[in-house]
């Protein structure tokens, strides 16, 4: 029997599909607004990314050009945090998982208590709409940096931050070296995630899930590679938190019809469809089920199934 969002699915209804609760599990809130939302508010336009990048550096060129120039700022970061949840709840996405990069800590007049006060804040402002449970993340290229990495440690001490998350080439720093900080985390219950295979290789993932005693893979696609490690995945429950539009956008997957979230399915690992920067990529949760049941990648109920299954958790 199919349900209604299914239906919605077969149908093409996107507003159907949006009025189903849905889940965003990988989200990165400097960049997770509408981009007409910030183009509203700057009162200029911006410039939209190609349709292909080079990965993260190829990212990182346009926002550098296109983005930062205009909210590298902690007023705009405010409002593109604001604005996310409020599109997120317009997606029907009831929980959402998005991370504040320990960067704003230097953004924010007043530093880490502030940041954590606004993040409380925002919470409580969608409380009953969103479940949004605000994520502390950081990039491979900070572990040298001490302040930062202090900052961090604060962060997970103040109870307001959830989840953790790592980012950037993988290449970036050993898990080995930010091992600590995610015992820290584990100690005070946060859900530890770490993007890895994104671009790097199915032992890389084992690797670092092993090293840092994830619950969540943010990405992991790369795990297709290796049935031995899909396998592993599926018998430790480890989840993928996907952005299927991201890894086509950033090269690391040549097209949807061809994306490796099938096969991971296909092999027991818990998937799930997220945004991971929806400024960029411009593709809401809603339209990431769509596309992919238009890409033929899974049937509408197998989507009815990875929608209900990423809100259990
Ligand atoms: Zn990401």
């Amino acid at each position: 029997m199919s349900s209604s969002f299914a239906e919605a699915l077969e149908a093409g209804d996107i507003a159907a599909i949006r009025s189903a609760a849905k889940a965003d599990l990988h989200s990165h809130l400097y960049f997770a607004a509408p981009i007409a939302d910030v183009e509203r508010w700057l009162g200029r336009a911006v410039a939209r990314p190609p349709a292909r990048m080079d990965g993260l550096d190829g990212m990182r060129a346009y926002a550098r050009q296109a983005i930062s120039p205009y909210l590298d700022n902690w007023p705009a970061f405010e409002f593109v945090a604001g604005a996310a949840v409020r599109h997120a709840r317009s997606d029907g996405v009831v929980q959402l998982e998005a991370s504040f990069d320990i960067w704003a800590v230097l953004h924010h007049p007043e530093g880490l208590g502030g940041l954590a006060a606004f993040a409380s804040s925002l919470a409580s402002r969608f409380h009953g709409e969103v479940d949004f449970r605000p994520e502390i993340g950081f990039s491979r290229s900070f572990v040298s940096k001490d302040h930062l990495m202090t900052s961090l440690s604060e962060a997970i001490e103040t109870g307001v931050f959830r989840s953790i998350d790592l980012y950037s080439y993988e290449d970036g720093c050993d898990p080995e070296a930010v091992r600590w900080i995610y015992e820290k985390a584990q100690g005070a219950g946060l859900k530890l995630k770490a993007h890895v295979g994104e671009f790097g290789g199915a032992d890389e993932v084992k690797r670092t899930v092993e090293v840092l005693q994830l619950d969540e893979v943010q990405h992991g696609i790369a795990a297709a590679e290796s049935t031995a490690v899909m396998n592993w995945l599926a018998d430790q429950r480890i989840r993928l938190n996907v952005c299927p539009t991201s890894n086509v956008m950033l090269g690391a997957v040549a097209d949807l019809e061809s994306h490796p979230i099938r096969r991971l399915y296909d092999h027991g690992v818990d998937v799930t469809i997220n945004t991971d920067d929806l400024m960029i990529f411009g593709q809401s949760v809603s339209d990431e089920y769509l596309n992919l049941y238009r890409a033929g990648v899974f049937t509408a109920n197998e989507l009815e199934e990875i929608r209900l299954r990423s809100l259990r958790r």
